[in-house]
């Protein structure tokens, strides 16, 4: 199957213009279709109406023959009628071969009311006449009819009554061969193919033509979409000016390179940030190290720089776990666990844990969890959602201040709110808070050691991943509050994809 399918598309790659020559080629036999159907109508048109024609020759040609007849004491004079017609009477004469050839002698026949023949035309002699063209005249209806002739010659037949005082006193049947209008037709028909083909082919060339100017626009685009390079995604295809399918196209494509553009920048950012974020812990070691070995010190000493090293390597170890996560989230690797996770007793247990932080630093921590709440997600991720939002409000929260972490919660969503009375956020930071590396006041950094300018980063795209949302309000020097709104109905894997999209 696979084999089929490769040797089909190179079959297509080396058909040139494929799509151009499919749609002449549809047109065509579109085309011929309708030229067909439209030749069938009108020939079955004019044969009925030639035959018509020839059926009105008929009857008034019998017209004119019972006209010539005269009755006399019941008796029929024909002399006027054998003078007309050569040949014509009862017994077979020798007769030139044209007068006997149905295709060219008169056909008329005449039959007294009895249906005996009275007397008839050499060429008549040669027709299979069925007998309900004498019969039913006679019963009062005229006959008419298509005939063969002993050599299969089509002719056209009428049959009526001569009558006087509304009694039949004679039968008069006249003929006429199909030939002449058989063979115009079939001209006819030939005539048509060859014109039907010639303009057919004029169809055919036409279209693959016109196809031709049509796909122009979208070559054009194709090309210009070609030239643009991976590095080089703020180029744009040329915008038609008129309103149709390739102009949607080339909008379309210019949708797409913007949103690549944004994607790149927003990756070639990242590696940039992490290589700089990477690049000065290793240069704080390195430094360390070379003054602390610059000449001989006492235990002490060197047990203080081994300390602040290790401190770096901490702040480095966080910095690259999280990198990993945030990868592993763009990669769409990141697994998240769906288990039944009871959202007040992590609160409690991490608030529990960060409390000696707190008191440490003269903050009062306090927690509101009244009720249980249970929703479906990944223990371990949402922990670190708490724990992320719990260290920043007590880092960025001055000694003698208040951290309050409470959940609230409805029957379709819960949220998690942590406040704090802390330094606060400018509103200018607000939106960009949640970008990679983004520090509201860069002078704040590295407070407490270990922050790596990710944490908030990756509580969006936990929360995103769990389906929820998440919002920061915050006035300067009054304090900030986060709020994170997850759904208690399970949405997650929905919202992982959803995650990883806006983070690519
Ligand atoms: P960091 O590791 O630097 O704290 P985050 O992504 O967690 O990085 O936070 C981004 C920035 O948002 C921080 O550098 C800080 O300026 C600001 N910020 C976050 N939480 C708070 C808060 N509770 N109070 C004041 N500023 C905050």
């Amino acid at each position: 199957m696979n084999q089929l399918y490769t040797r089909f598309s190179t079959l297509r790659r080396s058909v040139p213009f494929s799509l151009r020559l499919q749609l002449a080629a549809w047109y065509t036999i579109a085309f011929a279709v309708l030229l067909l159907l439209t030749g069938a109508v009108f020939y079955q048109y004019l044969e009925r109406s030639l035959e018509a024609s020839v059926d009105t020759d008929l009857q008034i040609r019998a017209q004119q023959i019972a006209g010539g007849l005269v009755v006399h004491n019941g008796t029929l004079n024909m002399s006027d009628l054998t003078a007309a017609l050569p040949g014509f009477g009862i017994a077979p004469q020798a007769q030139g071969a044209r007068l006997s050839d149905v295709n060219q002698g008169v056909l008329v026949r005449l039959l007294d009311a009895h249906g005996v023949l009275l007397g008839e035309t050499p060429a008549f002699r040669a027709l299979r006449v069925p007998g309900a063209s004498v019969t039913q005249p006679l019963q009062g209806a005229p006959w008419q009819g298509t005939v063969l002739s002993t050599d299969e010659q089509e002719v056209r037949l009428y049959s009526r009554t001569l009558t006087t005082g509304g009694n039949p006193v004679a039968v008069i049947q006249v003929g006429e061969s199909l030939f002449t209008l058989h063979t115009l037709l079939h001209q006819l028909v030939a005539a048509l193919l060859v014109v039907g083909f010639l303009v057919l082919l004029a169809c055919a060339v036409g279209s693959y033509l016109l196809a031709g100017r049509s796909f122009a626009p979208i070559q054009r685009l194709a090309e210009t979409a070609r030239k643009i390079k991976a590095g080089d995604l703020h180029q744009r295809v040329p915008v038609p000016p008129v309103r149709d399918e390739v102009q949607y196209l080339a909008l379309t494509l210019n949708e797409m390179l913007d949103s690549l553009d944004q994607s790149f920048s927003r990756q070639r950012r990242f590696v940039a940030d992490a290589s700089h974020e990477l690049r000065t812990p290793v240069a704080v070691i390195r430094n360390k190290i070379e003054v602390a070995v610059l000449r001989p010190r006492s235990p002490d000493d060197y047990c203080t720089v081994l300390h602040s090293i290790h401190a770096e390597t901490e702040r480095l170890s966080h910095l690259i776990s999280d990198l990993l996560a945030l990868a592993r989230g763009d990669e769409g690797q990141a697994r998240f666990e769906r288990e039944t996770v009871r959202l007040d007793q992590l609160v409690e247990s991490v608030a529990a844990n960060a409390d000696g932080l707190a008191q440490k630093r003269g903050i009062r921590l306090s927690v509101q969890a009244p009720q249980p709440v249970t929703l479906i997600g990944d223990e371990a991720r949402l922990i670190q959602v708490i724990l992320n939002l719990l260290d920043n409000a007590i880092r960025y929260t001055n000694a003698g201040g208040q951290v309050l972490l409470s959940l609230q919660t409805t029957s379709s969503e819960t949220q998690l709110v942590v406040r704090d009375t802390g330094i606060g956020i400018a509103p200018e930071h607000l939106p960009h808070l949640f970008e990679r590396f983004y520090r509201a006041d860069p002078s704040r950094r590295r407070t407490g050691g270990s922050g790596t300018g990710l944490g908030l980063a990756i509580v969006e795209w936990i929360v995103r991943a769990h389906g929820g949302s998440i919002v920061a309000e915050s006035q300067m020097g009054r304090g900030s509050c986060f709020t994170v709104t997850l759904p208690l109905t399970p949405q997650a894997s929905e919202a992982a994809a959803v995650a990883r999209e806006t983070h690519c």
